[in-house]
């Protein structure tokens, strides 16, 4: 009678565990007809962030940036792409239509830890602002001969920074706000918050460029910083170097966000002077979508109210690699509490906040095992938890699935919106042709997410507007993008063409 009783209690335990699944699956939903009322609803808000400030969840950010990198631009040029706990330092030799790019450096830094919790605000912005500086100034020293500036010239760099910021000119702007971070214990993952605390106590208010001009004058070394950028708008410029009709930029990584190339008379709060070109390149900061279209689950609710910007980057939350891995823990952690999905108690590591990361899930999802054996490593090395049955782990690939399958078919939802804003979601002419720039690691390592967001942007299109429409990886172009685009700005352009 006992193991009787045992048996059906084993049996209510996965019919529970299939309801929760089941239920999540539905309310995840992404229907075609939703996706073009995301799309819809995504158009509406670009038109209202357009037409005024704080007009929209959607800021719409103007770059000045009113012309992309046409491939003819020559001389040395340097860019500086700050991450999180790394930033990158580039410098690249241009040499016209002709020769392209000829040279191309780069090199990897690491903020040394102390720096990065500092509590005071000066301090900690001083020092760090000190470091990179110094940083930059030990690359320029490496310049080789082949690469000296004619005399009299001064270095020109642009600075790409992944973070909203409201720029007042193509060389200044301060922080809005921080996005992508949290804080959680750093014996987990010192990433993350560290990433925050940066930001957050460096340039909240702050003019960006300034500062780093300032520590960069403190160094002795003569170099202007030409350009701030947003990484979606360095990658569309990277894009534009070398394909003349790329004319937006996504990127799916730790966050997610899009640029694009707008007509100045369409942006209403534009009150500057139009633009020779006529164009404008507008940082969507589409992380910060909203929308009642959205598939929102409990997990989702849940984890936006515990985040540190409870209420903001609701786009970004449902569909960026820091959360990903995070909405998969919630479920499971749910299944463990209420169905005894991994035995009679619940493992402990799976109560701990951002523990599994996307790329565990991005590997577990991709397990072509027949035994599921990576999914059963990732559990026992990432949550603890071992011997799980075959079912079990299948069940966790489902859940892989619907979590990707929702974020991958909202991206191309976005990108439709973009490609219906600028009336290129149908084919006008049998010549044109529809470039999207594309990068993140999201993008790039999770093969199952971008496969399925170009099937869904080609379902959206359909097929004839299908075939003009190309989703090119633009492999780190937001770095050399700063490069471009300080080359297509600089200072010395009319002295040059004359
Ligand atoms: C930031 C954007 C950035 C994106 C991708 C988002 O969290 O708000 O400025 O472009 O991440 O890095
Ligand atoms: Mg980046």
């Amino acid at each position: 009678a006992l193991i009787v009783k045992h048996r059906m209690k084993k049996s209510g335990r996965w019919a529970r565990a299939e309801a929760i699944v089941n239920d999540f699956e539905e309310k995840c939903a992404t229907p075609i007809g939703k996706l073009r009322q995301v799309a819809d609803a995504m158009m509406v808000e670009m038109h209202a962030g357009l037409a005024s400030e704080g007009g929209s969840k959607l800021k719409m950010l103007i770059s000045y940036v009113d012309s992309l990198p046409k491939g003819d631009e020559k001389g040395l040029f340097y860019a500086l792409d700050l991450g999180g706990t790394n930033f990158r330092v580039i410098r690249v030799q241009l040499g016209g239509k002709e020769r392209g790019v000829i040279n191309q450096e780069a090199e990897e830094v690491s903020i040394p830890p102390h720096l990065m919790v500092g509590s005071s605000f000066v301090c900690a912005a001083l020092e760090l602002f000190d470091f990179i500086a110094s940083e930059v100034a030990r690359f320029v020293t490496s310049e080789s001969e082949e690469y000296q500036l004619p005399a009299g010239r001064q270095r020109e760099l642009g600075f790409t920074f992944s973070f909203p910021v409201r720029q007042t000119s193509l060389a200044s702007g301060t922080l809005i706000k921080w996005t992508k971070g949290f804080s959680i214990e750093e014996t987990v993952n010192t990433y993350y918050p560290i990433r925050s605390h940066l930001f957050i106590e460096v340039t909240v208010g702050e003019d960006v460029v300034s500062e780093l001009t300032k520590a960069i004058e403190r160094q002795g070394l003569d170099l202007r910083v030409a350009a701030l950028v947003n990484d979606t708008v360095g990658t569309l410029a990277g894009g534009r170097y070398y394909d003349n009709d790329v004319v937006a930029a996504v990127i799916l990584g730790t966050g997610t966000n899009a640029a694009y190339v707008e007509r100045a008379h369409a942006i209403p709060k534009w009150h500057g002077l139009l633009p020779k070109s006529g164009e404008m390149v507008i940082n969507m900061e589409w992380g910060n979508f909203r929308s009642s279209h959205l598939p929102l689950t409990e997990y989702d609710l849940s984890l936006d109210t515990e985040s540190l910007n409870p209420g903001e980057q609701i786009f970004e939350k449902l569909i960026s690699g820091m959360y990903l891995g995070e909405i998969l823990r919630r479920v499971l952690l749910s299944l463990a509490e209420e169905a005894s999905f991994f035995g009679d108690t619940v493992p402990p590591k799976l109560m701990v906040p951002f523990i599994l990361r996307t790329p565990h899930m991005s590997s577990m999802h991709l397990d072509t095992s027949s035994d599921l054996r990576v999914v059963a490593s990732k559990l026992k090395d990432i949550l603890g938890i071992s011997n799980t049955s075959f079912k079990t782990r299948k069940m966790i690939v489902k859940l892989c699935d619907i979590i990707a399958k929702r974020g991958a078919r909202l991206s191309a939802a976005g990108i439709f919106g973009i490609l219906k804003k600028q009336g290129r979601d149908v084919l006008a002419t049998e010549k044109q042709r529809t470039v999207v720039a594309l990068d993140g690691g999201l993008f790039e390592h999770y093969t199952t997410f971008r496969k399925i967001l170009e099937s869904t942007l080609a379902e959206m299109l359909g097929k004839e507007a299908a075939s003009s429409v190309i989703i090119k990886h633009a492999n780190d172009g937001s770095g050399i993008g700063a490069a471009l685009i300080a080359a297509a700005h600089s200072q010395y352009l009319e002295l040059d063409s004359s």
